[in-house]
């Protein structure tokens, strides 16, 4: 009988598995080092949703770390496309993860272990639930910690070094609100836990060019903005101009556009979601239905990668 995969489908040590039964080795040193990276790319409507540029940045971050896949680009898309159509998923939250895999007894060169790929589909993730997407996400600047330094880890390649966002999300609950935006040494704003920031400042958008992943989420709102005439800008960002905002969103694959409506407590704006950030959260879910950005899953036909 067929596995069930509805709740999921995961490809790790060569095999597909139900996700519940996917399971990595302790000695991973993905697992104890934190020695990986990773990304994820959306499926929507029954297509991946700029799948090439997902796959583009997991290989350069693999680059970046010295992680080699056992697999190409090619096979890794034929891969996640796999997972997908066995999970029947019409939308879908698709991870890829590249570790550094399991040393031998004792060793501890990371140059002479073999690097271990893994991938899984789930249900479509969403970073802030119906009712925070409704009224707009409650977001502080963190206080209690700072971003970790980017001449420590660079933080254009995606990773699982989590250690400060995570703290950044518990001083929100703290402080009563949904998550936090951390800044750097400096004071200048980076990004929170799986998002980008925008800010639209004295008429234009803002989003901070270092210290933060370069989301395709926020490509797409920078794309999408150009397209209807809005200024739109990676730069230095301060706290003052998030304070100053007319607007805030959040940006990420995991729930594409998500206004903000208090910061520190107190109302972005009215207070409600900005006319801007609906109109660009329209057009986003607008370029899932388009075809441009859209490689649509066959959900009939196994694929295969070649031995
Ligand atoms: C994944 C992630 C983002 C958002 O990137 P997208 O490509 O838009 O999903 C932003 N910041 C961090 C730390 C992330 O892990």
């Amino acid at each position: 009988m067929e596995p069930d995969y509805a709740a999921g489908c995961a490809y790790t040590m060569d095999e597909y598995v139900p996700v519940k039964d996917a399971h990595i080795s302790i000695l991973d040193m993905g697992f104890s080092r934190s020695d990986c990276t990773y990304d994820v790319v959306a499926v929507w409507d029954g297509g991946f949703f700029r799948l090439d540029d997902h796959l583009a940045r997991f290989a350069r971050s693999c680059e970046c770390l010295q992680l080699r896949t056992p697999h190409t680009l090619g096979d890794i898309a034929t891969i996640l496309t796999e997972c997908v159509r066995r999970s029947g998923l019409r939308a879908a939250y698709v991870e890829m993860i590249l570790t550094r895999g399991v040393p031998q007894a004792g060793e501890r060169d990371p140059r002479r272990v073999t690097n271990r790929f893994h991938a899984y589909a789930i249900p479509y993730v969403w970073i802030a639930n119906e009712d925070q997407r409704a009224r707009g996400l409650h977001l502080v600047v963190a206080r209690s910690v700072e971003r970790i330094s980017a001449r420590a880890l660079d933080p254009t390649v995606k990773n699982f070094h989590w250690g400060d966002l995570v703290r950044g999300l518990f001083e929100a609950y703290e402080r009563a609100a949904d998550t936090a935006v951390l800044v750097d040494a400096n004071g200048y704003l980076t990004e929170g836990p799986g998002f980008n920031v925008f800010a639209c400042y004295r008429g234009q958008l803002i989003t901070p060019a270092d210290g933060a992943l370069h989301g395709i989420t926020r490509q797409t709102v920078l794309e999408l903005a150009a397209q209807i005439g809005v200024a739109a800008r990676v730069g230095r960002v301060e706290p003052e101009m998030l304070t100053q905002a007319s607007e805030i969103f959040l940006t990420s694959t995991a729930g594409g556009v998500m206004p903000v409506t208090l910061l520190d407590g107190q109302p972005v704006g009215d207070g409600s979601p900005g006319s801007l950030t609906l109109r660009l959260r329209e057009l986003y879910w607008q370029a899932h239905r388009d075809g441009q950005w859209v490689t649509p899953v066959d959900y009939r036909t196994p694929r295969r990668v070649a031995p």
